[in-house]
């Protein structure tokens, strides 16, 4: 059924998004984590890391498949205290953090959390969707690595749960103008990623030192409907790389 979904289902959009998700901080003292991955080779580029997942998020992507952090996260939470205590008994194996979510810029908390991280010597990449620019500017100094996901061109984003796009183009613009190194990525969802607005996620991107543009994988999703979504082939993925390579100065394709 390759593209047969061509935007969340009426249930997905009735339940999750309507009324609009309220774009509020969550102000947990000290942080609280929802999970922790001791050893990931792949969420870190080319280093060994832990990865933290912060719960909560303010968008409702109907593909997410992280959605139970993100819809109703329950306890058991790992305090800061206990991941910090972990991470660093980790030590000698791993040597980068990675702090996901949920949507990790939620947390007013996060810069404090950040800047014990480097103390502790470790490496710092953050993954947010872009919303939140006032926690992330203040993260920037603590942190390594940004992946910042683009996810659909802007007029699709309140398929997503999002209200106004303008924090997403501050993001943008500030990681294309900083010093911290960073990636934006693009998961390749059809009815979010196709012919009809991939030049124009090109043109939110363009000048990007690096976009990923990646594989969709379906799975345990959000909306049901999405479970068995089926991905573009890779040939059609290779077709949209060619099209916002030029808008990039280094196209990583992941499929
Ligand atoms: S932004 Fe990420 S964590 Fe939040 S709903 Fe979308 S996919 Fe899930």
């Amino acid at each position: 059924m390759e593209n047969e979904l061509n935007s969340p289902s009426e249930e997905h959009l009735t339940n999750q998004l309507l009324p609009r998700l309220p774009n509020r901080y969550l102000r947990d003292r000290p942080m609280k984590f929802a999970g922790i991955q001791k050893t990931s080779l792949v969420d870190y580029p080319d280093r060994v890391a832990s990865v933290l997942f912060t719960p909560g998020c303010n968008l409702r992507c109907p593909y997410c498949h992280n959605w139970r952090i993100v819809m109703d996260p329950k306890p058991p939470f790992m305090n800061e205290e206990t991941a910090l205590t972990t991470l660093c008994a980790r030590r000698k194996y791993v040597d980068a953090v990675v702090v996901t979510g949920g949507e990790p810029t939620l947390h007013q908390e996060l810069p404090k959390f950040l800047k014990r991280l480097k103390e502790r010597g470790f490496a710092v990449k953050l993954d947010t969707n872009g919303f939140y620019p006032e926690v992330l500017e203040e993260c920037l100094a603590y942190v390594d690595y940004v992946a910042l996901d683009v996810k659909t061109s802007l007029e699709k984003y309140w398929q997503l749960g999002a209200g106004s796009t303008a924090g997403l183009m501050r993001t943008l613009t500030m990681l294309k103008t900083g010093k911290v190194d960073y990636e934006f990525r693009t998961t390749i969802v059809p009815g979010f990623v196709g012919n009809e607005n991939i030049a124009q996620i090109g043109e939110l991107v363009k000048g990007a030192k690096t976009l990923a543009i990646q594989q969709f994988v379906s799975g345990d999703t959000l909306d049901r409907n999405y479970n068995a979504l089926k991905p573009y082939a890779n040939e059609t993925i290779a077709r949209f790389a060619e099209t916002v390579r030029t808008y990039t100065d280094n196209l990583i394709v992941r499929t």
